[in-house]
């Protein structure tokens, strides 16, 4: 099989063979844009590279082949003492994995070559700069000698001839560090091989071993991507970005990356070679500079910028190179952009007719949501810091946590519980494991599209570059900033969005939800079968929830409105009582409380459905667990030690997950269930006199039979009627429970029967499904997922083998029961897109989740049905 194509056979289907850049450079070649000639090796050709580790003689005699073709379409010949073929080596899988394996640029240059090259473009500086620049990568990437050897005698030079830039180098200067790189060839038992032909073949070879790097390897472990892709090579002829004033490189989206903005925007250098731009190690000028200088190249950039939009439909990121003002295209891809960006451009791409909302909808992650809902800092807070120095704001965001200036010890300090903020002089693809695990990363130099902020938007991380004013000595562990010096460990807060570096930690507030998120959240809502709640206790997590779109609430645990220390004083006095006639005041005392809780979050629903469970948790939860914590309630309540520790022995359990809790409660307290649905109550006459009419959701955790929850249900109903025969008002409620044991599933169409909704508990359920206890599956869980006997933590994504074929089963009985039964689920997998799927495909009406997680749940329901 043919196992290299000429740019112009290939297209943009053939991704998996010819690599995603080098299918890109074919459809960039036939849609007519100036791509300079080449040809791609195909990932096959790297699969029978691994097996045989050597390039068979096929693909040898094929390489002969095409590189005399594109000598004879250049005109230029390899080792030509008067046209000589310089080409790029580069590598290309199928799935972008940006700066992770190798190139090599102006292969074909030799100690002969570097003449003619000089003599045809009449600039002998640009020829030897090329020509070290060879030397360099050639060294790194096939003999793996180290780069910062190479670096150092660059440094060296520079200081002898107090340069402050490597444009300031001259022939003579670049002659030198030739011979100088020759040496570290040499010093390290190599040489340089003069053969066009051999530095080509050594390259090819280290292109398709670079796909086992480390970082590679790292980075596709840590995006999911799969060992077997294999690598294409991108053999393309040069053009010279550092020809002269009139030529320079440069990078450029067809939008902004980190808002989503329409405008051509990216960076570029004059007199400059490829990876000067993205390494960082300059700092490049915005594209639209170029606007100035170099008028026509700008608007024939801005034309392919277009056409390249209309014709793959999304936002692109371009590699162009000037040679003489002639412009060419190196590359073009769907460009990386930050979760807010991906959401802008997907609603403005539908808003200009490029795509329809159903595609909107599918190229948003529906995780990253949760990213680009990033909390921002307090601005009062905030107000209170001096801005410490101010960089590029290269992917937005509110970060603050402990500085560390190498990759390992952010890494290390990350793995020992520390919150962590990478801070260099510049990141490397080296500096991977470090940013992972980072808040923020920060870098003293390079641009908006250097490493550290391509890598800090692809992973939704708060990034500052190009910080210029900051001074990193990672020997040192300091970081310097004027006369203020940051220590290894010391706080620092970081804003994404402004560039700006402050000394210690600022507080941060809840997210907003901008405009084309909104817009898409109501596309997805449009689209989707299941409704999507929020669990919330508080008016501030319901407010958070409807502002990103909840259709109500699913679940109020009322416990949690227990531990605010008024409340559990009371609650205390309740359980400590000896009779009903002691349980009164307190009773009494939390019925007025409840109240106002039930009519603060009824009030904020504004008709949206609340669903408020009656309290679940065992009691013993709401009782001292210290010495000093006894002493001081026995004295509150005016009990002896004794007493108090007597009852406390009383209550005590074994097993209290198991044991007296949910509606068990009720059976032998009846009265807390009354009192709580008497504040309801309160609560649904207090608007009804305001005109708000509340259909108040009562739901009852732990049933297992229809008995018992008929039982539980003549306690509400009994209190309820009561009440509105008094007060003489109509009120319509409905009663509904948890699903959340296996037998209430095995028996779900007789509870049905008794009930008006199911809520799955899937909390509960998973933990009485495995055996497994929610509160200690710390201990084992991690080797069950290490060792995958489990494939994945079925707590944060549901098993749908064993508790999903439960859910299932239930809800086929509780519909067989009442077909039109709500049933939704309220546990922690409600807000996992994964489980979200899976909950559509069983019938479930709708899920509950904890606020930040609604526009997940929302976009992967909508996803379900798409
Ligand atoms: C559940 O069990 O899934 C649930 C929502 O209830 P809780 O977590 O309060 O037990
Ligand atoms: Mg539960």
């Amino acid at each position: 099989m043919k196992q290299i194509y000429v740019f112009a056979e290939g297209n943009m289907e053939m991704r998996a063979l010819l690599g995603g850049k080098g299918a890109n450079l074919a459809e960039m070649t036939n849609l007519g844009l100036p791509v300079p000639p080449g040809f791609t090796m195909t990932t096959a050709a790297c699969h029978d590279y691994q097996q045989q580790h050597a390039l068979s003689d096929t693909l040898l005699a094929e390489l002969d082949e095409h590189l005399q073709a594109l000598e004879q379409a250049t005109g230029k010949r390899f080792d030509d003492p008067t046209a000589p073929l310089l080409v790029s080596v580069r590598s290309g899988a199928p799935i972008s994995m940006p700066g992770m394996m190798d190139t090599i640029l102006n292969i074909g240059l030799n100690d002969q070559t570097v003449q003619a090259l000089a003599t045809l473009t009449a600039d002998t500086r640009f020829a030897y700069d090329s020509y070290r620049r060879l030397l360099a990568m050639f060294g790194n990437v096939v003999y793996g000698l180290s780069e910062s050897a190479f670096d150092d005698v660059l440094t060296a030079i520079k200081q002898e001839k107090g340069y402050t830039s490597d444009l300031a180098l001259t022939t003579d200067d670049l002659k030198r560090i030739i011979q100088a790189f020759k040496q570290l060839y040499t010093d390290a038992g190599k040489s340089f091989p003069q053969s066009p032909k051999a530095q080509i073949l050594a390259a090819i070879v280290a292109v398709f071993e670079s796909w086992n790097n480390r970082r590679a390897v790292i980075y596709r472990r840590e995006n999911h991507i799969p060992e077997d892709l294999g690598t294409a090579v991108n053999v393309q002829t040069m053009v010279f970005g550092n020809a002269g004033e009139d030529s320079g490189t440069g990078v450029a989206f067809t939008r902004d990356p980190a808002t989503g903005k329409r405008a051509l925007f990216g960076e570029y250098l004059l007199n400059a070679q490829g990876e000067d731009v993205v390494s960082g190690v300059r700092t490049p000028q915005p594209v639209a500079v170029l606007h100035e200088q170099m008028p026509e190249v700008y608007d024939q950039l801005a034309a392919i910028a277009t056409t390249l939009e209309q014709h793959y439909r999304d936002m692109q990121d371009l590699e162009f190179t000037i040679e003489h003002g002639e412009l060419y295209l190196l590359q073009a891809r769907n460009g990386k952009r930050t979760p807010a960006a991906a959401v802008k451009i997907a609603v403005d791409l539908v808003n200009e007719g490029l795509i329809d909302r159903q595609e909107a909808l599918m190229r948003i992650e529906p995780k990253s949501l949760s990213d680009m809902l990033h909390p921002e800092f307090d601005p009062q807070a905030l107000a209170a810091h001096d801005v410490l120095a101010t960089g590029l704001p290269a992917s937005p965001g509110a970060a603050t946590g402990e500085v560390y200036f190498t990759a390992a010890e952010a890494k290390a300090a990350h793995e020992a519980g520390h919150q962590v903020i990478l801070m260099r002089q510049d990141t490397s693809p080296e500096d991977i494991e470090g940013m992972i695990v980072s808040q923020a990363i920060v870098t003293a130099r390079g641009g908006m599209t250097s490493h550290a902020a391509v890598v800090a938007r692809g992973m939704g991380a708060t990034g500052v570059v190009g910080m210029h004013a900051l001074s990193v000595d990672e020997h040192a562990k300091t970081a310097t900033v004027g006369d203020i010096v940051l220590h290894e460990g010391d706080w620092v807060s970081v804003d994404g969005t402004t560039g700006h570096l402050y000394r210690g930690r600022i507080t941060t507030t809840a997210a907003m939800v901008k405009e084309s998120l909104a817009t898409l959240l109501d596309w997805a809502k449009a689209a989707s079968r299941m409704g999507v709640y929020t669990n919330a206790d508080t008016p501030k997590d319901l407010q958070q929830a409807l502002a990103f779109g909840a259709d109500g609430i699913g679940l109020t645990r009322t416990e949690h409105m227990f531990f605010q220390p008024e409340r559990l004083l009371q609650m205390r006095r309740l359980i400590l009582a000896k009779d009903a006639e002691g349980r009164k005041a307190p009773l009494a005392a939390l019925e007025k409380m409840q109240e106002q809780d039930f009519y603060d979050l009824y009030r904020l629903a504004t008709g949206k459905s609340v669903t408020i469970r009656l309290l679940d948790p065992p009691l013993h939860e709401f009782l001292p667990h210290d010495l000093r914590e006894i002493n001081e309630v026995a004295n509150e309540l005016g009990l002896e030690q004794n007493q108090l520790r007597e009852r406390m022995a009383a209550l005590k359990e074994v097993n209290p997950m198991l044991g007296h809790r949910g509606d068990r409660l009720a059976v032998t307290f009846p009265d807390i269930y009354a009192m709580q649905v008497r504040a309801m109550m309160h609560a649904v006459f207090r608007l009804a006199d305001e005109g708000v009419t509340v259909t108040p959701h009562i739901m009852i955790p732990l049933t297992n039979s229809e008995t018992e929850l008929r039982w539980v249900r003549r306690l509400v109903s009994n209190e309820i009627e009561q009440m509105t025969s008094a007060k003489g008002i109509q009120v319509t409620y409905e009663v509904g429970t948890m699903i959340e044991t296996p037998r209430a599933c095995v028996t779900a169409d007789a509870i049905a029967n008794a009930a008006d909704f199911f809520s799955f508990g899937t909390n509960d359920l998973t933990q009485l499904t495995f055996g497994y206890s929610r509160d200690d599956v710390g201990s084992f869980l991690p080797a069950y997922l290490e060792k995958k006997i489990l494939p994945a933590d079925p707590f944060q994504t549901v098993d749908t083998e064993g508790v999903g074929t439960l859910m299932k089963m239930a809800i086929d009985k509780g519909r067989a029961t009442k077909s039109q039964l709500p049933i939704g689920v309220c546990g922690e997998v409600g807000g996992d897109p994964d489980s979200v799927a899976f909950f559509d495909s069983i019938g479930v009406s709708y899920v509950s989740c904890s606020p930040y997680r609604v526009p997940v749940a929302r976009l992967a329901a909508a996803q379900a049905t798409l």
